[in-house]
């Protein structure tokens, strides 16, 4: 054999570049399911199914291309095996000349690829991962470039580079960013013209892979009856269509709203099929992009889509592999509680993370502000340690990749970082829930109080987030206006805040 190509399950592109060099007569693939990659970090049923369900008909289509699909599946190797044994093992079988493979999506996973690579005494090809817009080459390159970091202005020169809504040198419709108008929240009445997303039952191959993950790895949380995911490059484009024509005119409009039982409301659902690369970020703005010129959806929602994927999605993988592995050790505020056992239950009272949660565990999905402004908010505010947060978010989605994951976690949504993912901590009260949302009608607590038998937790502990970072967070001058509101409180209501978030914080440490 000249070369064994390893395939990840985030790697699921059979037309990849690097593939096409290769030649079925010459090279073969690898791929192996391993339960310690879901194990390890407790991760949720429908993650693990949609990776190894995706991974088999993957496997199945390259099979019918002539590939030697050298093909570990679930159980094939003991529970203790991990990626770099199995291919260490596989390496001393079938002596390759070399390895290649697609940068991985883990920094974790090159270096058990290279540790085996090594110690087999086997060289290794690295290739660039063409499924996204720029290379991280590119991204370290712009880095160095600047001083200051903002996704924005990265946002900016990439509409540029590569001509993407944009009127000559100008944007079109003459703005940047439509945020504006993409924050609205759902009348009383809730969401109207909600169309329930396309769905893909299960083939034989998925139902086979789900009852195998259902009885090998029995105590894995979530659930896999409502599991419905594209798995195939076929079934991916039917899911953008099914976006595209159903949801995407309401997209920026209702982007940041949320509303119970509904949970995927104007979203793609495109993350996961994205992150596998079933579906080129590409294909997906430029269909985007057409639904424009063709009159099928409004600028502020095929501009808010185009931010997510061509901005935040290339900005937060450049941020990733620019200060890995340092990245992960960072926790600027000090956070060290334990994440609240209810976060792997949905038991709790507080009605927005219940339904947050319990969502989650029903269908791997949570849509981005979810994340961000209630399981997210709620662990910043509380002080969480940022690796178990994290290992929370990595084992949760359907869509959960680390290059992803962790920049969004760690940078994002837990400040962890310092600033380089954004410019100030995402904090708010109870009050931004209440309106973005329909939780708080139901909820028994009151967003409006911070103290009190009715007090909402995520009030209290906004104001008392502020009061314990006060010394790093005033000189920011994006907080001014919230220190400004804090400044209004009297010493006395200050006390009683903190000794209600003390309580809260004890309260919640006994059922962590
Ligand atoms: C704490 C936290 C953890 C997250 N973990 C993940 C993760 O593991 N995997 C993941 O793909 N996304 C993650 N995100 C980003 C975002 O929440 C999801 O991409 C999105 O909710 C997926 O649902 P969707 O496909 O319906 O997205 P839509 O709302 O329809 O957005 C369209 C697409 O834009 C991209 N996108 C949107 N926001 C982001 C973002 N902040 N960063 C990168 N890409 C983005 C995704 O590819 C998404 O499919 C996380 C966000 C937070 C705050
Ligand atoms: S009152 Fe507070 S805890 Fe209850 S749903 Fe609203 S924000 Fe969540």
């Amino acid at each position: 054999m000249r070369t064994l190509a390893i395939i990840l399950g985030d790697q699921l592109d059979l037309n990849s570049r690097f593939l096409q060099r290769l030649t079925p007569k010459q090279d073969q693939l690898w791929m192996a399911e391993l339960s310690r990659e879901s194990t390890d970090i407790g991760s949720h049923k429908a993650r693990v199914v949609m990776f190894l369900a995706a991974m088999r008909h993957f496997a199945s289509s390259a099979r019918a291309r002539n590939w030697t699909v050298n093909y570990h599946r679930l159980g094939s190797l003991s529970p203790s095996v991990d990626f770099e044994q199995a291919l260490t093992q596989d390496l001393k079988r079938l002596r390759p000349e070399q390895v290649q493979l697609q940068e991985p999506g883990e920094y974790r996973v090159l270096e058990l690829i290279r540790g085996a690579c090594q110690r087999a005494g086997v060289p290794i090809e690295l290739h660039p991962d063409p499924h996204f817009i720029v290379t991280t080459e590119f991204f370290a390159d712009y880095v160095s470039k600047r001083k200051t970091l903002r996704m924005e202005y990265f946002y900016r020169e990439l509409r540029r580079r590569e001509d993407i809504l944009m009127d000559g040198s100008e944007p079109v419709g003459g703005k940047w960013n439509f945020d504006h108008d993409n924050r609205k929240g759902f009348p009383a009445t809730g969401p109207t013209d909600l169309v329930a997303p396309i769905s893909f039952p299960p083939t034989n191959q998925t139902r086979e892979t789900i009852s195998q993950v259902q009885s090998q790895l029995p105590d894995l949380p979530g659930s896999l009856e409502h599991f419905n995911w594209p798995l195939t490059a076929e079934d991916a484009e039917l899911a953008l269509d099914d976006f595209v024509e159903k949801r995407l005119h309401l997209f920026g409009q209702y982007q940041d709203a949320m509303w119970q039982n509904e949970p995927y409301l104007y979203h793609s659902r495109l993350s996961a099929a994205l992150n596998l690369k079933l579906l080129s970020p590409r294909r997906v703005i430029d269909r985007a992009v057409s639904a424009y010129h063709d009159g099928q959806a409004p600028l502020n929602a095929v501009e808010g889509f185009v931010r997510q994927i061509l901005g935040w999605r290339e900005y937060v993988r450049g941020i990733y592999w620019k200060w890995m592995p340092e990245y992960l050790e960072r926790n600027s505020l000090g956070a060290t509680a334990a994440l609240p056992r209810f976060y792997w239950t949905g038991a709790t009272d507080y009605v927005c993370l219940s339904q947050t949660i319990h969502q989650t565990l029903e269908h791997g999905y949570a849509h981005h502000i979810q994340r961000l402004m209630v399981t997210g908010l709620f662990a910043l505010l509380l002080g969480v340690d940022p690796k178990q947060i994290h290992r929370w978010y990595l084992a949760v989605y359907v869509d959960a990749v680390e290059w992803v994951e962790l920049p969004n976690t760690l940078g994002m949504s837990q400040y962890a970082d310092g600033g380089l993912m954004g410019s100030k901590p995402y904090v708010a009260s109870g009050k931004y829930i209440q309106r973005m949302s329909n939780y708080c009608k139901t909820c028994r607590f009151n967003p409006a109080l911070a103290t009190g038998e009715s007090a909402c937790p995520f009030t209290t502990l906004y104001w008392s987030f502020l009061i314990q970072h006060e010394s790093i967070l005033r000189k920011n001058r994006r907080m001014t206006f919230q220190y400004k509101n804090l400044d209004r409180k009297s010493v006395s209501e200050r006390d009683a805040i903190s000794r209600a978030a003390r309580k809260l914080k004890s309260d919640l440490e006994k059922t962590s």
